[in-house]
């Protein structure tokens, strides 16, 4: 399916779809939930691009491979080529600022763990990164003082603030560019909040990145 960065007010935005560079464990609270102790230094991993499906249409849960979980997450789009980038950089490198689900195998990845292996499989799997489409950054009033939240069937699930975040955006932009290349149209999740959780098909989810962009989407 052809996938195509979009701006919530429809203006033209003629970025390429590239690859997704997540960071794990960047909240305290999310990392205290899974009883994951808090790293030392940012975790990365990457979703490519075929992960990535649009988060206004119904998404597919995977069936047989245990729980699928929800993660809500900011989602930064870079607009310009970033390698080594100093903080200046990547704020003017910032080309939208939305939501992301980082759809995770969660029984999949306890195995990974337990057995030193990577966790590619339960994390960047076909449809695992469902994308909104992206604010203007300079409608954001404060990229570290923004709430997110996920309403799954009606009941509030996930409610965070970004000022939370263990590694801040900016300097998160710069350590991830300093081993892979930004490139414009990638795409940067930011780490969940608290109260991760199953997503089940028939799920009614509202996803928002609060006064500025709702998603109202549906897992089937
Ligand atoms: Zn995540």
């Amino acid at each position: 399916m052809h996938y195509q960065h979009r701006f919530q007010d429809g203006s033209d935005l003629q970025l390429p779809l590239g690859k997704v560079v997540c960071v794990g464990r960047n909240y305290a609270d999310h990392a205290a939930e899974l009883n994951n102790p808090i790293p030392s230094e940012p975790m990365l991993f990457i979703k490519p691009a075929s992960s990535v499906v649009p988060m206004e249409q119904p998404f597919s849960v995977p069936q047989g491979m245990g729980s699928v979980h929800f993660e809500t997450e900011m989602a930064i789009l870079i607009g310009e080529r970033l390698q080594h980038a100093d903080l200046s950089a990547a704020s003017a490198a910032i080309a939208g600022v939305g939501l992301g689900l980082d759809l995770t195998l969660r029984d999949v990845q306890d195995g990974l763990k337990k057995k030193g292996h990577p966790w590619e499989k339960s994390k960047a799997f076909d449809g695992s990164c469902p994308l909104s489409a992206f604010v203007k950054p300079e409608l954001v009033p404060d990229l570290q003082d923004q709430q997110i939240r996920l309403t799954v069937n009606g009941e509030l699930r996930q409610d965070g603030n970004s000022a939370l975040m263990l590694n801040k955006i900016l300097p998160l932009i710069c350590y991830m560019s300093a081993f892979f290349t930004l490139e414009p149209g990638d795409v940067v999740l930011t780490g969940t909040p608290a109260g991760v959780g199953p997503v089940l098909p028939g799920d009614q989810l509202k996803v928002e990145l609060v006064d500025l962009l709702t998603v109202e989407t549906a897992a089937k």
